[in-house]
């Protein structure tokens, strides 16, 4: 008997699609994945209902070419996340599950686990065993399970010869065995938690059962992570599954090294510095139940739990967690459902806590746990403003500061300056005719990238040779203003010639183990330089970088983005943190031209919480989020105005049905050209989310229909984060 199977494509459509199987019913369950005709291609697509009719006829429908999963594949669970994902962010279902799935099984690889040879000891052996295979023997002793080749292999080096050599004895068998995460053969001990350490993993393993949202709130090195340890014991303990979500840096290695010190557990990992082979792994991995802890990062909130405990966001203020482009999902949305959903704890933590966030403890819907003290006896560092003045410094940087370097660096210690810019400097111009080296496709100007001998714009990636000559008039003299990474280091690499400058941003990380390996040589702990960005700001614990310099920061405080300030107090905090971790103290300076600003007095006298009491304060004032709902309708078009047509036409739509939802705009986008395209965007708010989401809901279906949005691309953006 054949039937009618309800699939969702990986295609811009809002609607799924119905198709004929020559399968049985009883064959088929929600979530499989199956290979069906669309056009001229062939996609795969995810089973959503198996029907017994369709409302299309069925000499019309067409056949499904291939089953791939012949048992369930997507748990009920994720089915029912991606689905409600699809409805939240009002986005096509079928590229909602894309966002869901791993690489390689959106693909079509068959959902089977990979093996590995595992080895274990057999009897012991009748002669005195060589070196190698003694160590061989040790280590097997400990893991009656047995231990994979690889594993040994990490741990002693060549391993082959020897393995054979007792297997031939029939010392030691071997035997397939699905491929687990290499454990951690050099355990540590846990650290002893401080009083609020202990009552913050208390207060939520007290909630273990149950849907409870927790903020832990702990200043930088209040040992946080230690928190997220000692939580994830228990659970693991009790054979459930813990899901930790991390923002999208190079800071895995450090962070993940801990757990994998401190628990003797599958921990995986899945975030982009992991090969697709391994992110499938540890997907099934993580599906089967034998992953006792998902490590990864904003997609992996999506990743199948088989006994889910708790889920864990570190640093929640981080705004990878909200995707950008496409689905633009917030992770910790998402992840707050789930756990809703399946009736589990989640903890949020954050030295910085978002102001959407801090709202929900005010609204007493979170609750917080606080770390005020420094662990291990650190202190927080002693932090001052200086003023900058643009002509007078050397390159960007201010003679107070160059002294204190130097003072830190005598004493042999480590010193992080921060700068949110890379390449050279943001500015080229020429002097004889006012001409400027501007992005031809955006509203930008191109930054100089002095080591590359080129001309980057950070919006659309255009790449242009550094001119040698002014294009316009000729004149052989072209000036670079403003200050980023690269002049930064040059100029500390002239003053401080006998000692290493490294700089970490994205050009000087692209390579793999880049990133790891200026990490290594940091910790060595000789007198250094470091010089980066975001990068550095956040959760990095370097033992002896006693002085961090900010050498310029003001820009956001004329942003026109009402979010700009929380994140410059949320930047400054984190920044601030990195020193003074270890044992020596730490001392933070902050060049600012506008040092008077009643903002950096706010925040080095009275800290993060307070300007975000503050800020918070307003925003309920003036109705901004996290008090009350946006969605934001963005297009963008090749031709000039078409966009803004578009979404003229969108507004009144809305405008024909909106009670409660103000609709404001459409205005061009701040950066109204990038890449080659005029953009422009539409407001919707309201203090009610049903009424706000309701209205979408009404006008959607028509917004797809507008001639002038299939010329145009257009998108919907709900809770937006950023207004540029
Ligand atoms: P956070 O995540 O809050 O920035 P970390 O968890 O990285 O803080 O902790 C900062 C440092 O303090 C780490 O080196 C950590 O090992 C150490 N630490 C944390 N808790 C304790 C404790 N109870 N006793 C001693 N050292 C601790
Ligand atoms: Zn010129
Ligand atoms: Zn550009």
């Amino acid at each position: 008997m054949s039937c009618i199977v309800e699939i969702a494509l990986a295609c811009p459509l809002r609607q799924t699609f119905d198709y004929l199987s020559d399968e049985p019913v009883e064959h088929w369950q929600p979530g499989m994945r199956a290979v069906i005709p669309f056009g001229s291609r062939q996609l795969i697509g995810i089973v959503i209902a198996i029907k017994p009719v369709s409302e299309i006829s069925t000499g019309k429908l067409k056949k499904i070419e291939q089953q791939i999963d012949k048992q369930s594949f997507l748990p009920v669970e994720i089915m029912q996340l991606v689905q409600w994902v699809s409805r939240y962010y009002h986005h096509p279902i079928g590229e909602c599950f894309q966002a869901a799935l791993p690489k390689k099984l959106r693909l079509g690889d068959s959902d089977e686990m990979q093996t590995e040879t595992y080895w274990a000891l057999q009897q012991i052996p009748d002669s005195k065993p060589g070196k190698k295979q003694q160590q061989i023997l040790d280590l097997l002793e400990d893991y009656p399970e047995g231990l994979s080749e690889k594993a040994l292999r990490l741990q002693l080096g060549n391993v082959k010869s020897s393995l054979s050599a007792l297997a031939q004895q029939n010392v030691i068998t071997a035997r397939q065995h699905v491929a687990l995460p290499v454990p951690c053969l050099e355990l540590q001990l846990a650290v002893s938690l401080n009083n609020e350490q202990k009552q913050s993993v208390e207060q939520v393993i007290a909630e273990k059962e149950q849907f409870s949202s927790f903020l832990l709130q702990g200043i930088t090195g209040s040992g946080k992570t230690e928190v997220y340890i000692e939580i994830c014991r228990e659970f693991v303990e009790n054979q459930q599954q813990v899901l930790v979500l991390i923002p999208e840096i190079g800071l895995t290695t450090q962070f993940v090294e801990r757990f994998r010190h401190s628990l003797a557990t599958n921990i995986v990992v899945i975030n982009s510095s992991v090969s697709d082979a391994d992110r499938k792994q540890a997907w099934l991995l993580a599906r089967s139940g034998k992953a006792d802890i998902i490590i990864g990062t904003r997609s992996a909130v999506f990743t199948p739990m088989l006994n889910p405990g708790l889920i864990i966001i570190d640093e929640e203020h981080d705004s990878s967690y909200k995707q950008q482009d496409g689905l633009r999902y917030h992770a910790r949305n998402v992840a707050l459902m789930r756990a809703k959903t399946l009736n589990i704890p989640i903890v949020l933590g954050s030295a910085t806590p978002s102001l959407e966030t801090l709202y929900q403890v005010k609204l007493k819907r979170y609750q917080l746990l606080r770390l005020t003290k420094r662990a291990g006896g650190a202190t927080l560092p002693n932090i001052k403003l200086i003023a900058a003045n643009k002509t007078a410094d050397n390159n960007g940087l201010s003679s107070v500061l160059i002294n204190s370097i130097e003072k830190h660096l005598q004493q042999n210690h480590q010193v992080l300056l921060f700068i949110n810019r890379r390449g050279f400097a943001p500015v080229l111009m020429c002097h004889e005719c006012n001409w400027q080296a501007n992005c031809r496709s955006c509203d930008a100007k191109m930054v100089v990238h002095q080591h590359q001998n080129r001309l980057f714009c950070h919006h659309c990636g255009l790449i242009q040779t550094l001119p040698k000559k002014c294009p316009e008039c000729g004149h052989s003299e072209l000036k670079s203003y403003g200050v980023g990474t690269e002049k930064i280091e040059q100029a500390l690499t002239a003053i401080f010639n006998d000692v290493p400058v490294l700089r970490i941003d994205r050009d000087s990380t692209q390579r793999v183990n880049a990133f790891a390996n200026m990490v290594k040589q940091i910790n060595q702990g000789q007198a250094a330089i470091l010089v980066g960005t975001q990068m550095l700001a956040k959760g990095h614990d370097f033992h002896d970088v006693t002085l961090v310099g900010v050498v310029d920061a003001d820009q956001a405080l004329f942003s026109a983005d009402f979010r700009a300030t929380e994140g410059l107090a949320q930047l400054i905090t984190q920044v601030t943190g990195r020193a003074g971790r270890g044992k020596k103290s730490g001392e933070v300076l902050i060049q600012s031209e506008q040092p008077e600003h009643p903002f950096w007095k706010k925040l080095l006298q009275d800290g993060y919480e307070a300007i975000a009491e503050n800020l918070l304060a307003e925003r309920i004032q003036m109705e901004l989020p996290p008090h009350g709902f946006w969605a934001v309708w963005r297009a963008e078009a090749k031709e000039a105005d078409l966009a803004m047509q578009l979404l003229q036409q969108v507004a009144e739509l809305l405008q024909q049905t909106a009670s409660g939802v103000m609709i404001l705009g459409p205005v061009p986008a701040l950066m109204e050209k990038r890449a080659g395209r005029y953009r422009a965007q539409l407001l919707m708010r309201s203090a009610d989310r049903a009424s706000l989401h309701q209205l979408i809901d009404q006008h959607i279906e028509a917004v797809s229909k507008l001639k002038l949005a299939r010329k145009g691309r257009w998108s919907i953006d709900i809770d937006p984060t950023e207004l540029i």
